[in-house]
């Protein structure tokens, strides 16, 4: 098995996607291009990624992680209901702020996450 092209199936599949998918989503998605691939392999290869500063992990609570494939400087919303993670606009004189101390306390990276019931959800709750 050639280990450069299951990476590359991982990352083809994770950039198709706006949606910050999970771990089992990628795989579930990557085993149309590779039927034989594992979920170790995936999580291996997405680990690979976040290392290689091609992918972002985002923690969405505990143990739980989604995956993005866009590195720019940006911050995440979170569902805690039915767990859909999307890119949320914050000021970005807040961004550049959160990027200076990141960069001042020598910090690898850094996550924010505004956790909040998703429009669906609201809609869901109200009926
Ligand atoms: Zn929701
Ligand atoms: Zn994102």
């Amino acid at each position: 098995m050639n280990y450069s092209r299951q990476r590359e199936a991982v990352y083809t599949v994770l950039r198709s996607t706006k949606d910050h998918p999970c771990a089992e989503w990628i795989f579930c998605e990557c085993q149309k291009l590779i039927p034989d691939i594992g979920l170790a392999t995936v999580y291996r290869n997405l680990d690979q990624l976040v290392a290689a500063g091609k992918a972002i992990k985002v923690p969405v609570g505990q143990d739980r992680y989604r995956y993005d494939a866009d590195t720019s400087l940006h911050c995440h919303g979170a569902c805690p209901v039915c767990g859909s993670v999307w890119d949320e606009d914050i000021s970005p004189s807040l961004l550049r702020s959160l990027d200076k101390e990141s960069a001042e306390k020598g910090s690898e990276s850094y996550s924010l996450t505004f956790f909040r019931v998703c429009g669906e959800c609201k809609a869901k709750q109200s009926q």
